[in-house]
This record gives C-alpha cells, structure tokens and sequence, in this order.
C-alpha cells in the first residue's frame, strides 16, 4: 500500500516509522523543513508522565508509552528518552500512587517534609505533597524528530517532500492537492498538519477544534545549582493555584518553565514571539515559587500552539472516508502518546488488525456520517 501523510511532526513521522516497518511505502509532505522547527512537536522536551488522575486507561496507555518509547530508541539506535521520573504534587498523592501502581509503573509518596528536604531548589508550594513515578521522563523532542526524519530520508520505501504545502484533500480519491499543483495520490492518507489542520478541514469538523497557545521561558540555572537541577525530575505541577511545571535541565538543554495559566485560547496561529505580558507573567509566578529565581537566568521565551476537541478538550480523530483520516487535535500530551498513536492510526491506515490503545479517542474515532467527504468543497475552492 502507499500511504500520503500531509504534516512531518511527530504524528505523522511516526506512522510514517510504522507503516515502512509493515512494508508499505509512504510519502509525506510538510510546509516546511522536516522537522520544522515551528511545529508543535519541535521543542528541545516533552514530558512523559504516566498519572492521569482518575483515569486509569489513560494510565495504562502512558505506562505502555514508556516502553515503547525505549522500543524506539533501539529501533533508531539513538538515545532521546531521559528516564529522569516524574513528580506530580497533589492534595492526594496516595490516590495517585494507587492508579499508577495498578496500571503497572512504579511509584512512590513523598511527604512536603520529604519534598522540601530532597528538592529545595525547585520551588513546591509548602506543605504539599506528591507523587514520584519512576518509569517517566523526558523526552528530547527535536532530536525524536531529528532521529525518525533521517531514517525515513534514508528508507526505500519512503519519500519525504518538505516544503510542499497541502491544500485540500479528496477523501473519495485517497489524494492530496499540493500548493505547487502537484497531486500525491496513495491508497491511504492522513492529515497530521498539527495546529494548521483546521486549514484542510471543512468547517464542521474544524469548528470542533479550539486552538491554544501557550508561553514557555526557557532559562540558565545558576552554577552553584546546576548539579541539583540535573538531579530532578520533571515537575509536572508544583502544587500552585496557577499550574506551574517544569522540566530539568537534562542532556545539554535549559530548565523550561510554564503553567497551565499562561495557556490562552485564540483564534489565530500567532508565530512563536512571546508577547511580553505572557513572559512577565511567567517571570512573576516562578519568582513567588522558585528560591532565587531571576529575570537575568532567561536564555529564550517562546509560543507554541495546538488543538483540542471543543468538548474534551483532548485530541480528535476524525475518519474522513475509507481509510482517510485526520488527526488534527493533539491536546497537550499526544507527544508521549505518539507510538501508540502512531500504531493505532498505521494499523487503519493500512487495513491490519486493529490497534487498541485504551485511549478513547484514538480507538473510538469520529466518522463522518455516511462516509462523506467533508473537505471536497475546499478542494474544489483550488482546482
Ligand atoms: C507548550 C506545549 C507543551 C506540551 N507539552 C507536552 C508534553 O509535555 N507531553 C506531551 O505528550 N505533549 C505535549 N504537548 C503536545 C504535543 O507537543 C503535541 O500534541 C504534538 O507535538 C503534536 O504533534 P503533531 O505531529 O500532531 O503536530 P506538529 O508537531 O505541529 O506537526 C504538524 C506538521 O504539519 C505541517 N503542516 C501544517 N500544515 C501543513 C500543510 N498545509 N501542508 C503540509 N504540511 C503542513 C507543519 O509544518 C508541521 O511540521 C505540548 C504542547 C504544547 C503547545
């Protein structure tokens, strides 16, 4: 079979992996370079965490994404999963503990006394306690794209088109329409554009989608603290009213710092330039939590932006027709799902035996009543 993938992030590079693996041929186009430093994907880390409060198959499908993420390691004979754990402050870290360690992952409570002791530097509200899991980490996200673009550049079976934009797509004819009137035509195709998706998308299934921006500072730590810095795990809250996180400053990259509440709905991909409210309000939440925090430890700022469903805020998968697929919402943690996703959507891609990956949207997709075309009107708008 001959699979087109429209989008070279994470999403698509992985199915990409995946159907080449089955032995089918691929080709896939971006905008862009591939990897394009402005898609979602491209950021120096992700985190992987497995705790997904109250819900334990959402749990599950994390703690299979750990593994499969040190599966690809090995199939790309390159290292880019820093299994440093994850620390997750909670009013009820045992509760947490339960789920993970019935999903499967290890973990363990840590007490506020615990927590100030062990991660003065870090900045927890005081008198919270957390969960640590084990089997977590980061991942180097520029260089997970970096590894799976350079194997399918190199695939017999593959070929990449960067910088060809798509703009429509025919869901009868498995085909899609390239701003330089080229046509690629497959058996199968899947729309992975990342937050550009709506673009490809008729307005009844774009409207589904909400897009986010969210303001990230990326900073230097002080000398005198780098070795206790090196030593934490990532933060995925820091029990702050706000939603601070973190992640450590592993293999060469900058401590990132965000929170849920500089995470902004609009309507617009505005570019990657961190209006300066969003960075000074950043600048004042890390200085109220972390010990010693200042504006001059900033190396970089940047805006990143995605989609997610209107009603569960996660991501969407959408069948646009037989074996036309679209998987525009990504949330904010299709990064460390993404070999499950990747297997998931290569498995219907392709016809193979279905995939289940316990993640409700990708194994219970929107279809399109009647097998209809929704994106043929805007395919006819460029022809
Ligand atoms: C601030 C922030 C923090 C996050 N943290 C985490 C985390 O810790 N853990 C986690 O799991 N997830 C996290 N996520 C979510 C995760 O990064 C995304 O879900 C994931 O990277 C999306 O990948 P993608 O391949 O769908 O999209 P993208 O990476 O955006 O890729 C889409 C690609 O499609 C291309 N494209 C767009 N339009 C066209 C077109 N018309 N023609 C051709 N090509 C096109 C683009 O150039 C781009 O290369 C975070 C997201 C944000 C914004």
């Amino acid at each position: 079979m001959r699979v087109v993938l429209a989008g070279g992030g994470v999403i698509a590079l992985l199915t990409a992996l995946e159907c080449v693996s089955a032995g089918h041929e691929v080709v896939l186009a971006d905008q862009a370079d591939i990897p394009f430093s402005g898609a979602t994907s491209f950021d120096r880390h992700r985190v992987l965490r497995a705790l997904h409060p109250g819900d334990p198959a959402a749990t599950a499908a994390a703690v299979a994404a750990h593994h499969a993420w040190i599966e690809l390691e090995r199939l790309l004979s390159t290292s880019f999963y820093e299994q440093v754990g994850a620390l997750t402050a909670l009013p009820a870290p045992e509760a947490a503990w339960e789920l993970l360690t019935a999903a499967g992952s290890k973990a363990e409570v840590l007490g506020a006394g615990e927590l100030s002791e062990e991660f003065p530097h870090a900045g927890f509200v005081p008198g919270t306690g957390a969960v640590f899991e084990a089997q977590a980490g980061v991942l180097l996200a520029d260089r997970v794209l970096t590894a799976c673009a350079t194997r399918l550049r190199w695939h017999a079976n593959a070929e990449l088109h960067p910088h060809r934009k798509v703009i429509g797509i025919d869901a009868d004819r498995a085909e899609v329409r390239l701003a330089d009137g080229g046509i690629l035509r497959g058996d199968a195709v899947l729309v992975a554009a990342g937050p550009w998706s709506r673009e490809l998308l008729a307005p009844a299934l774009s409207r589904e989608l909400v897009l986010h921006r969210q303001t990230m500072l990326y900073c230097d730590v002080p000398p005198a603290d780098a070795a206790a810095w090196a030593a934490t795990p990532a933060i995925t809250s820091l029990g702050s009213a706000g939603g601070a996180w973190l992640v450590p400053p592993v293999a060469g990259t900058p401590l990132k710092l965000s929170a849920a509440s500089a995470c902004r709905v609009v309507d617009e991909i505005g570019g990657a330039t961190v209006p300066s409210w969003w960075r000074e309000h950043l600048i004042d939440t890390f200085a109220a939590l972390i010990p010693g925090f200042r504006r001059d430890w900033l190396v970089d700022t940047r805006d990143c932006h995605y989609l997610a469903r209107r009603s569960t805020l996660g991501p969407m998968l959408a069948v646009l027709g037989d074996r036309v697929l679209s998987y525009a919402a990504c949330g904010g943690s299709s990064f460390k799902f993404a070999p499950l996703i990747a297997r998931s959507l290569a498995a219907r891609l392709t016809g193979a035996d279905p995939v289940r990956t316990g993640l409700e949207p990708l194994d219970r997709p929107l279809v399109r009543a009647g097998g209809a075309h929704p994106i043929r009107p805007a395919l006819r708008g460029v022809s």
